[in-house]
Order: structure tokens, then C-alpha cells, then sequence
């Protein structure tokens, strides 16, 4: 070894070294990170027209940012990177925590840091929470980009995502005609993550502001329609380099990429031609459903995929402030493993669930469960009343309630466009979903 290669081998061994530390931090490991950076996968556009597939993954994402917003394949839910961590808020608002491979269509991330602090209060709409955005940019220059963490208390939420499409896919503005699902909420706290481009982006991106919101207890989130609050926190991450990854596949190249796609783009992140919510619930069964997978399912060891399934023993919907359902309630958790969806986690969960009508569909606002153990009998006489002998004998009813499971199953992956066709318990033969 001449002394050339000497000292490149000792200043390999520095620059390792110096790796090494980095990759204690929580700074990108690679050092052509520059944590400046808006990585972007893909363009809105091609989104827009129906690109649904593959570009990027969850892990390269992690790679590039650890904070951002964009969508799963065959969009199905809406992503939001918080501290780190993608998130995946499906079509009834409930999170998922996808592993590394999951597959990207469309995503914009960065590494996080802020350089601008603000508190904002008595924000009254989005548009407000917008113009005062604005303001903030206009001083700071607004032909660069800016990510947005806002942390708060919200008076009021209204956010949406939707359900996954299935091959051929329509455009984006066509799919959520019919597709999409609304979300009224009241006095929640989260992280709302926020996207600014420049007007001259609206090629490959929208021009003004992107936001997506995640709840604190990371249980509920989607895409942020409009929301008010009496304070929130503000954290502006001005970016000035770009650097975008396009899909090398021959499908891409057929696409007309500079297509003037701003009027659906518009329309479907503001929801102004939808502003009516399309899927007004007419029954409260999603609403049941939601409950389920948040409040119990969440609970047990996490699955990919949370389904409850219930057994009605009565309802009294007289009072559209107070429907109670009496039921036997399971929830099980899965992963997909192959075509399987196999079992997890669940269990059973009779009781009295508590309903509310309210503008766009039902909420449960309260749920009497029968408990465990030696107070099983007394809290299920208690509360199934002159309704106990109805529960004793769906309760023991094994065979219908695995019909109602293969149902719901069925159900459920249809709509998630999830590739299973069987299920299984740990330690039983694999069971059909019955599809069709
Ligand atoms: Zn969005």
C-alpha cells in the first residue's frame, strides 16, 4: 500500500466513523440526504389520471423524511408521516401502521425541521387557517416550498379518506364520486401535516396548501377538509431543494402528463363539488364498526387488519340521541399472509352499545359490557334485562357467528381490495371467505 492509498483508506475510515455516529441520531444515514430536501414520488397529475401502482415504498420513503403526506396504492387510505412513522388512514378513518414494503403511488416527505414558530388562535376554517399561512409566507418567500406541523386542540374536524380501487383504475376525480368517506368530529387533539407549493409546481404537484390530519391517540385521521380552533401551534419548514422518483414502467410513459388536470385537483383535495358529504350514513352499523375496531380491537395485539363482526340480540331506535343495541360484539385482528388472513387477536365483547344520530351518520357515545370472570352472569342479567335468554342463545350459537365472521370477511375485503381468500386461526385448518 503506497502512502496515497493510505491515507484514502484512513479518511474511508473517518468518513465511516462519522457515519456511524450520524446513524445513532436520528439524521439520514445516507449522506446525499440533504435534510433541505422535498422528496417527492411521482406527480399529482399522474395520481390524478390514475396512477395508482407502485413508484416508491413505506421504507424509501423513511429514507428521505421522516414527516409528509401522499397515499397507499390503489389508494387506499391517505398517508401521514408524523415523527417517523407512516401512518395509513383507511376508508373508515381508522389507522394502520404498514411495514416498510408497502407500496407508494404518491408521497411528499422531508426531514423535518422547523424554522419558523408561531401559535395561530380562534381559527374559525381552513381558509382562515390558510390566509394566515399565507401571510407567513409571503414575508418569507412564496416561490419556495414549506411543510407545516400544526399541533392542537380542535374544536371541530372534517376530514375524509376513502376506499381502495380495483384495476382498471378511474381517475382520481371519478373515484371519489362515489368513493370517499366523511368525517365529522368534535374536540380532538392531533398533528395536522401540511404541504405548501409554489404556483409554478402545478405540473407535478398542486399549487397553495395539502393537509392531512392524525388524532394524538393515532386511532383516526385522514385528508383535512376544514376545521377550527381556538389555539393551535404552528412549525413552518421553508425547503428550497426538490428531488422527485418517477416509475420506470411502460404503463407510465402512456400517460399525458401535461394534461391540465388543476380543476379535478382542486376539486378533489377542497371537496367543493362533493361538499356534501355522498356517503351520508343511513344506518349505523359502520358506526358500530368504527367503535369496534378504535375502541376495542385497538386494544389487542395489532393485526393489518381489524374486523368486527356483531350478532344483534335487540334494538330500540326510538330515541335517534339514544339507539341501543344489545348485541354480542367480537373483534379479531389479522395479517394477510399470502392469501390467508390469518388470526391474531380478538375476542368477545356483549354489551349494550349507545348510538347517536347526528348530521352525517351515527356515533356510539357508550358501551355497557358485560365483564369477565365471576361477574360475567350478574353484569350480563343486568344488562340484557328482559333480553338475557335472546343473548344466552345467540351467544352460544358457535355456527352462526362463524357465518357472520366469513360474511363479514367477505364484506371487508371486497372493500379494502385486499387479495384474501381464505382466513385462519392459529392452530386450525384454513377456513374459505366466501367471495362472490
Ligand atoms: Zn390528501
Amino acid at each position: 500500500m503506497n502512502f496515497k492509498k493510505l491515507f484514502f483508506a484512513l479518511m474511508m475510515f473517518v468518513f465511516l466513523l462519522g457515519c456511524n455516529q450520524q446513524s445513532s441520531t436520528n439524521q439520514p444515514v445516507n449522506q446525499t440526504v440533504n435534510t433541505d430536501t422535498l422528496f417527492q414520488v411521482s406527480t399529482l397529475q399522474a395520481l390524478m389520471q390514475g396512477y395508482y401502482y407502485p413508484v416508491s415504498t413505506v421504507g424509501e420513503l423513511k429514507e428521505n423524511g421522516n414527516f409528509g403526506i401522499g397515499c397507499f396504492e390503489a389508494v387506499n387510505g391517505e398517508l401521514i408521516m408524523v415523527d417517523g412513522v407512516v401512518y395509513q388512514a383507511i376508508h373508515d378513518s381508522s389507522i394502520l401502521v404498514p411495514d416498510n414494503n408497502a407500496a407508494i403511488p404518491y408521497a411528499t416527505v422531508t426531514f423535518f425541521n422547523s424554522d419558523i414558530n408561531v401559535d395561530f388562535e380562534n381559527i374559525s376554517s381552513i381558509d382562515e387557517l390558510k390566509e394566515q399561512l399565507n401571510k407567513i409566507v409571503n414575508e418569507n418567500g412564496n416561490n419556495v416550498f414549506y411543510f407545516v406541523r400544526i399541533d392542537g386542540s380542535f374544536d371541530t374536524l372534517h376530514y375524509r379518506s376513502e376506499y381502495a380501487q380495483k384495476e382498471p383504475y378511474k381517475p382520481l376525480a371519478k373515484a371519489m364520486e362515489t368513493d370517499q368517506t366523511f368525517f365529522n368530529k368534535e374536540n380532538e387533539t392531533g398533528t395536522i401535516v401540511g404541504l405548501y407549493c409554489p404556483d409554478f409546481m402545478d405540473k407535478l404537484n398542486s399549487s397553495g396548501w395539502h393537509f392531512h390530519f392524525i388524532r394524538e391517540d393515532k386511532q383516526s385521521g385522514g385528508h383535512l377538509l376544514n376545521l377550527s380552533s381556538k389555539k393551535i401551534t404552528v412549525q413552518l419548514d421553508k425547503k428550497t431543494t426538490f428531488k422527485m422518483i418517477l416509475p420506470e414502467e411502460e404503463k407510465f410513459q402512456q400517460f399525458q402528463l401535461a394534461k391540465d388536470m388543476s380543476k379535478d385537483i382542486h376539486e378533489v383535495e377542497t371537496n367543493t363539488k362533493y361538499s356534501e358529504p355522498s356517503k351520508k350514513e343511513t344506518n349505523y352499523f359502520p358506526a358500530i364498526d368504527r367503535y369496534l375496531t378504535n375502541s376495542i380491537g385497538s386494544k389487542y395485539a395489532k393485526g393489518e387488519h381489524c374486523v368486527p363482526i356483531h350478532s344483534i340480540v335487540r334494538v330500540d331506535e326510538r330515541d335517534a340521541e339514544d339507539i341501543k343495541v344489545w348485541g354480542d360484539f367480537w373483534v379479531f385482528n389479522y395479517n394477510l399472509v399470502g392469501d390467508t388472513l390469518e388470526c391474531v387477536s380478538g375476542g368477545s365483547h356483549p354489551g349494550l352499545l349507545h348510538i347517536r344520530q347526528t348530521e352525517n351518520g351515527f356515533e356510539v357515545t357508550a358501551f355497557d359490557q358485560v365483564e369477565d370472570g365471576s361477574r360475567y352472569l350478574p353484569t350480563a342479567k343486568k344488562i340484557f334485562g328482559d333480553k338475557f335468554n335472546a343473548f344466552k342463545i345467540i351467544n352460544s350459537d358457535e355456527k352462526n357467528r362463524e357465518r357472520l365472521r366469513a360474511e363479514g370477511l367477505a364484506t371487508y375485503v371486497k372493500n379494502n381490495g385486499i387479495a384474501a381468500t381464505k382466513y385462519k386461526d392459529y392452530g386450525w385448518p384454513e377456513k374459505q371467505i366466501p367471495l362472490n
